[in-house]
Parts: C-alpha cells; structure tokens; sequence
C-alpha cells in the first residue's frame, strides 16, 4: 500500500529515535512491498530556531496531507525561560488540537525479561497487558481559568458527545482484545464524573460482548500496583488519565520503553514514545529507540491497518528485549543504533 508519513525529530534524543524508528518502517516498507513516503518536518524548539514558530504553517499544512505522523519530542533547556514569548511544547499542543486527535492510547506490557526492573517484583507482573485510553481535548485542562491574588479556579467540562466518542473507542479495541473495560472516575464528588459515568454506562448498551466495571480513580492507583493483570481497557478523562498513565509507566522499568498513539476521527493519528527529549542523554547515541519503535507498530496498526506488520515489529522488540542488546536504561550498554540493528535483524528472521 502508499502511505505519505511526516515525520517530527523534534528536540533532545528526538531524531536519534526517530531515525531509528524510521529505519523500523523502511524495512517494513522493503519486506512487505508498500511503498511510505516521508517528509521530516520541524516543531518545537529545532522549528522556534529555525522559524521562530514552534508549528510553522509548512509543518501543519504538511501533517493535515499526510496518512501518519511520527514525532520524536519537544522541548528542552536551550527553550525553557518562562519568560519567552514562544515555547516548544506550544508546538505539539497546537498540533493536537489542529487534527482533533481526542483519544490518547497506550498500551502498558511488562516484559519478562525486565521485570527485575519495575518497581513491583513478583507475580503480579505477569501477563499484564493494559491498554490505557485517555481523553485528550477536554476537561481541567481546556477549561476556563481565574486568578486573583488570593483565589484560583480550573473549570472541568465535558460533553456528551466528548465522553461518548472517547468511551466508544475504548469498547471497539477492547472487542480486539480480552472484551473488558474498566472506566475511571471520581462519581461519588464530582458532576462531571457522573455525566460521564452515566454516558458510557448507554454506549456500553451497544456492546453487549464487553463487559464494563467502574473504578473510582483513588481506588484505581492503587489497584494498578497491587493487581495490575486484571486489566484490560481502561477509560478515563484528561486529568485522571494523565496521572495513572505515568503511574502505570512506571511498573514497565524504563520510560524509554512505552508507545503511545493519539487518534480522531478517520485513520489519521500522531504516534510519540511516552518519554521526553531526554536532554540529559541528547547527543550521545545512547536513548532506547524501543518507545518510538514500538509507536511504528501503532502507526501500521491503528492508521494503515496493517495488522500483520504490526505484530511483526512487536515480534522483533520482543525478540530483543528477551536476548539483548539492551540500552543503558534497561542495565545494558547498547546504543540507539545497536538496539536498532538488533531490532530490524529480528525482523528480518521473524516478517
Ligand atoms: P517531558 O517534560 O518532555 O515529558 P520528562 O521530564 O518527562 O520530559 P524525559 O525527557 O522523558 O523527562 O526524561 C526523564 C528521564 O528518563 C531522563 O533521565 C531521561 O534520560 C530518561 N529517558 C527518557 N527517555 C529515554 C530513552 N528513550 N532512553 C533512555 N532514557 C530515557
Ligand atoms: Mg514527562
């Protein structure tokens, strides 16, 4: 098949693991017989030096005429004066919110093979496969602001058709996995909580194959460390998913390790690792390429529906996180372009 994809490097270890991943999907493109264009773009802190801009228009324009989006990440030192009139992470915000992308995906597994690494070392690790789907565009963080000198407020809104759209995406990729969805909310104190409650208790109606559970969100940060293998999707709004997706990033052993996509509506999406620009390893050669790999498996996955290439890229991360080479953040001393080669030689054995 053709697909068209820009790709973002971004800032700090951004290109070096995009270019890794990139490598991922030429390989796939090679093997498979499609035939992906990429066009590299700029955002961030590497777009606001070259342009001034931490979107420029050439880098929208670019992304609403592609299939995918592949970024690396924004932000860093060099750009972080509060005082500045532009900021990186303006970029990746702005992009968001141009494509409407509104359900946040990612998929927490912990490997064997790490283990020793997460904080939770026994039995509890085994077989956790979460898929976690936060809502991206509304909620604390859009609403409206107040400050006086004494006083602050953060409105919290969202609509129906906000929660219903996120809530029906969750039931449709749990129908392609163990058909479970675990909603996160805080019902018994907050409206918003129970408009949302409410709402995805009617759209489970259309789903009568899956089966819904409600969690309090408090409730739920603990049930992530002490059974975290009983979960298989699990919805939540902005705030709530933005905090025990970190929680759950870290029972994986290294941030370097997690995908994530951001889908709309349509195929379209923007796949990122979880990490950011790392600026205290940018430079050196020695970021895990893994996150943003496995993001290429998102991106075949959920944008170009190919399934098969999909696992085939998961087949080979897991190949090598089982049998090394493994990066300094997971206890090994492999460079990016070690694990990289590692990773398209699995491929090669397994696609
Ligand atoms: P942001 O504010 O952009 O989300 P952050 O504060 O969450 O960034 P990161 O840039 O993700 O921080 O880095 C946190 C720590 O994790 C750093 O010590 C960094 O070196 C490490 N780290 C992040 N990504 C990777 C990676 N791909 N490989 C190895 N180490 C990483
Ligand atoms: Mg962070």
């Amino acid at each position: 098949m053709k697909a068209r994809i820009v790709t973002l490097p971004g800032d700090g270890v951004g290109p070096e693991v995009t270019a890794a991943a990139v490598a991922v999907l030429q390989a796939v493109a090679a093997h498979y017989a499609h035939d992906f264009s990429f066009d590299e773009q700029l955002i961030g802190g590497a777009a606001i030096d070259a342009t001034g801009e931490p979107l420029p228009a050439a880098t929208l324009a670019a992304c609403k005429n592609a299939d995918a989006l592949l970024l690396g990440a924004v932000g860093g030192p060099k750009w972080s004066d509060p005082n500045a009139p532009v900021r990186p992470e303006q970029g990746l915000l702005g992009l968001r919110a141009a494509l409407g992308v509104y359900a946040n995906l990612r998929p927490l597994t912990v490997h064997p093979a790490l283990a020793s690494l997460s904080p939770l070392k026994n039995e509890k690790l085994h077989n956790v496969d979460v898929l976690f789907v936060r809502e991206l565009t509304g909620g604390a963080y859009f609403g409206a602001k107040t400050r006086t000198a004494d006083t602050a407020t953060d409105e919290c809104k969202y609509t129906v058709a906000e929660v219903e759209r996120v809530t029906r995406r969750a039931f449709e990729l749990a129908r392609g996995r163990r058909q479970h969805v675990t909603s996160v909310d805080k019902a018994n104190v907050l409206e918003t909580s129970r408009l949302w409650r409410s709402t995805v208790i009617r759209v489970a109606a259309e789903y009568p194959d899956v089966k819904l559970e409600h969690q309090l969100v408090d409730s739920m940060a603990m049930l992530l460390l002490t059974q975290p293998n009983r979960y298989d999707v699990v919805v939540t709004e902005n705030l709530f998913g933005d905090i025990l997706t970190d929680e759950a990033a870290a029972l994986a052993g290294s941030l370097g390790l997690l995908p994530s996509a951001s889908l709309g509506e349509g195929r379209k999406g923007l796949y990122e690792p979880i990490h950011g620009s790392a600026p205290d390893i940018a430079g050196k050669g020695v970021a895990n390429p893994v996150g943003t790999i496995l993001s290429v498996a998102l991106l075949l996955r959920h944008s170009l529906q190919l399934e098969a290439e999909a696992q085939a890229v998961e087949a080979a991360v897991d190949h090598v996180l089982q049998h090394g080479p493994h990066s300094r953040d997971i206890g090994g001393d492999a460079g990016t372009d070690a694990v990289r080669d590692a990773v398209l030689a699995a491929l090669n054995d397994h696609a």
